[in-house]
């Protein structure tokens, strides 16, 4: 049976730096301590506007995730990340051979939803896997775009192909799906019942997992009461979620790409 204990990582966080979230890293750590989070991944939006202050924000924020506090004894260990947009190329995609966590989610601030088409998205997730990306997060979210009547809100049959392909995609290239506690928690018309679906689907084709909260304030960091209840639910194998993996996620911590 899987439980909150088992969980020792938050690996979908963001903080101020972030712009539309609204606590720091000191109280995210603080509020991952209380929540019994050994290892806490900031995951702040990848904006990659190209100038030259940017880059050096950048820059900055990765030798801080992935060096600097590496010095500190802190608790919970720090793990770089950063979140990146489908649909968008990173100006440098060097960052990519350095980061240690790469998540890539569908954002609405780098497309239009108006304008996609399952095809299409398929398109960017399989690009994604080329381009070195290691998690595809929230892939459950605003599917109803390429339903039919776009209103609908449950799991149509283009939802559902286009979760089994990314699914497949996903186990063929080593890639992590995550389980996203916001997704749950938010109540988007659907979001739970094609994640129901796609871990279905990920559990038959032996897919690892990432569980993030996603939180943009730190009172959510570390908590995941539907992630943990779903994937019971569901009987996920423990072994395929990264959270629950201690050696992994040390090496991790230690600035090791995997
Ligand atoms: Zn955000
Ligand atoms: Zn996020």
């Amino acid at each position: 049976m899987l439980q909150q204990d088992d969980i020792l990582a938050d690996l979908h966080t963001h903080t101020l730096y972030s712009m539309h979230a609204f606590s720091t890293l000191y109280e995210n750590m603080q509020c991952a301590r209380a929540a019994g989070i050994h290892y806490l991944a900031v995951t702040d939006h990848y904006y990659g506007t190209g100038d030259r202050l940017a880059i050096k924000n950048e820059n900055t924020r990765l030798k801080q995730v992935q060096r600097e506090l590496a010095r500190y004894d802190t608790v919970p260990r720090i793990i770089g990340g950063a979140e990146f947009n489908l649909g968008q190329v990173p100006v440098r995609p060097s960052i990519l051979e350095k980061l240690v966590w790469r998540p890539i989610g569908l954002h609405s601030f780098f497309m239009s939803y108006s304008s996609v088409t399952a095809e299409g998205l398929y398109g960017m997730f399989r690009d994604a896997a080329d381009q070195g990306y290691n998690a595809f997060a929230h892939i459950e979210r605003k599917l109803h775009v390429i339903e039919d009547g776009r209103l609908g809100t449950s799991l149509g049959m283009r939802s559902q192909d286009l979760l089994r392909r990314i699914v497949r995609l996903a186990a063929e290239r080593h890639i992590f799906l995550e389980v996203n506690e916001a997704s749950l928690s938010r109540n988007e018309p659907g979001a739970r019942e094609r994640m129901t679906f796609w871990l279905r689907e990920a559990k038959r084709c032996g897919c690892r997992l990432s569980l993030g909260t996603d939180a943009h304030y730190c009172e959510a960091v570390g908590r995941f009461p539907n992630a943990v209840a779903l994937l019971d639910q569901i009987d996920y194998p423990k072994s395929l979620i990264l959270n629950c993996d201690r050696d992994l996620l040390e090496a991790m911590a230690n600035g090791e790409r995997i």
